[in-house]
């Protein structure tokens, strides 16, 4: 029993009956109950987990790659300039199936079109079709052409008949065959899609999303305050802080120099009349620059993915601020950003993880004077300027380092507002 997919548990008895028609008389009523009491047990959640590797094709592979991301774009683009012009002509726009529809002549047209992956062109419809829909739901805007220069470049595949599989070290893809990865862990589930990009750096990487069951972590009857740090990345109310800030600041330090390198160099060909596409010194930096970016963003995201895991793994219920309010962390511009896409992107791996494992978050508001409270005695001891990294409390004279202090209040706050939820 404890493998039949969870998500039949979900479904209300009504729906149970379209799983089950034959269940119309009391048996059904037991086989339901039964359901309930194993739901409980099983609690197993269907979720989709993707994946990020680095993959090298071979030469042959690149040009492949290229061809199905030349194609998507195209059709993308053609299918986006007749959906415009047929609304502007009759006030409609199309619809997926009356592209869809239409792709088998443009394919009789232009055979080029043939030579590539036809669900990633099916793909490519079906992303501009939903663009439309998002735009009509106004959480978009317009979608818009597609261009050759985009600094990242990309095409999804679907799975379909096991078109898409691991094989050791291997991917295997349509038309492509199989492509050379960097195995980082296993992919568990059901392999629903897969995206191909190449990054400005010129390197290919692959997302797989996949589907597969997520058992709740055990309880471990413990709770956690987190503030966002300053100088740290994470503070703890345990007293712990967590950073790979020093990691950053060397990285940055060299990418400062190779973007001032950078600039440099656009400014010489600027002087010399040349084109920047033409520029191959410029050219050659730039994918420099960025190979540095990327280096520093899955660093990053690395350090965020740990970090998130072993909090959810230790504790039950985890208190954090709503909001990056401090997200104005450090001056300089790439520390801001990097600081900005962390606290965001660390949040969501936090909220989803939760989920999947059954743990609690609890966000407290952004007014809560986290940093004002003492948090030993209660004592509200009034706003801090940001350089007072330490105080003590004129109450209890409790010695505080200000972020441990405000994690601590930041639990305490959580705590309390879960048990008057
Ligand atoms: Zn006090």
């Amino acid at each position: 029993m404890a493998h039949l997919p969870s998500r039949l548990f979900d479904y209300s008895s009504a729906c149970m009956l379209s799983f089950f028609p034959e269940m119309t008389d009391p048996p059904y009523k037991i086989w339901y109950n039964r359901c309930i009491v194993i739901q409980r047990e099983v609690k197993a959640l269907l979720v989709n987990k993707a994946y990020k590797f680095r993959i090298y094709p071979m030469k042959e592979q690149e040009r492949q790659n290229a061809k199905t991301i030349g194609c998507s774009r195209f059709v993308f683009n053609h299918f986006l300039a007749k959906w415009n012009d047929t609304y502007q002509e009759t006030g409609k726009g199309l619809t997926y199936n009356a592209c869809s529809a239409q792709l088998p002549h443009l394919k009789e047209e232009l055979s080029w079109l043939k030579e590539v992956d036809s669900i990633a062109i099916q793909s490519s419809l079906k992303n501009l079709s939903d663009a439309f829909s998002r735009f009509f739901k106004q959480q978009n805007k317009a979608p818009r052409f597609k261009s050759k220069k985009h600094p990242v470049q990309s095409y999804t595949t679907k799975q379909t008949n096991g078109n898409i599989s691991m094989e050791g070290n291997q991917i295997k893809l349509p038309k492509l065959g199989l492509v050379r990865f960097a195995k980082s862990r296993e992919v568990e589930g059901r392999i629903l899609n897969a995206t191909i990009r190449r990054n400005p750096s010129g390197k290919y990487f692959i997302s797989i999303l996949a589907e597969t069951d997520v058992q709740p972590l055990e309880k471990t009857e413990s709770a956690i305050g987190i503030d966002l740090g300053m100088t740290d990345f994470a503070i703890l109310s345990d007293g712990q802080k967590v950073d790979n800030h020093r990691f950053t600041t060397k990285m940055e330090k060299k990418l400062k120099r190779e973007q001032k390198k950078l600039s440099r160099r656009a400014q010489h060909a600027k002087n010399n009349g040349i084109d920047l596409l033409d520029a191959k010194n410029y050219q050659k930096q730039k994918r420099k620059v960025a190979r540095l970016y990327e280096k520093v963003m899955n660093q990053r995201a690395d350090f965020l993915s740990k970090l998130s895991t072993d909090l959810i793994q230790n504790h039950d219920v985890i208190c954090i601020e709503d909001l990056n309010t401090k997200g104005m962390l450090r001056n300089h511009k790439l520390a801001k950003s990097i600081a900005d896409v962390s606290w965001s992107s660390f949040v969501s791996k936090l909220t989803y993880k939760a989920e999947w494992y059954g743990k609690t978050i609890v966000k407290i508001s952004k007014w809560f004077p986290s940093s004002q409270i003492c948090s030993a005695c209660g004592y509200h001891d009034g706003k801090k300027s940001l350089e007072i990294r330490e105080w003590t409390c004129p109450v209890c004279h409790t010695h505080h380092d200000r972020d441990v202090n405000a994690s601590k209040n930041i639990l305490a706050e959580g705590l309390r507002m879960v048990a008057s939820a």
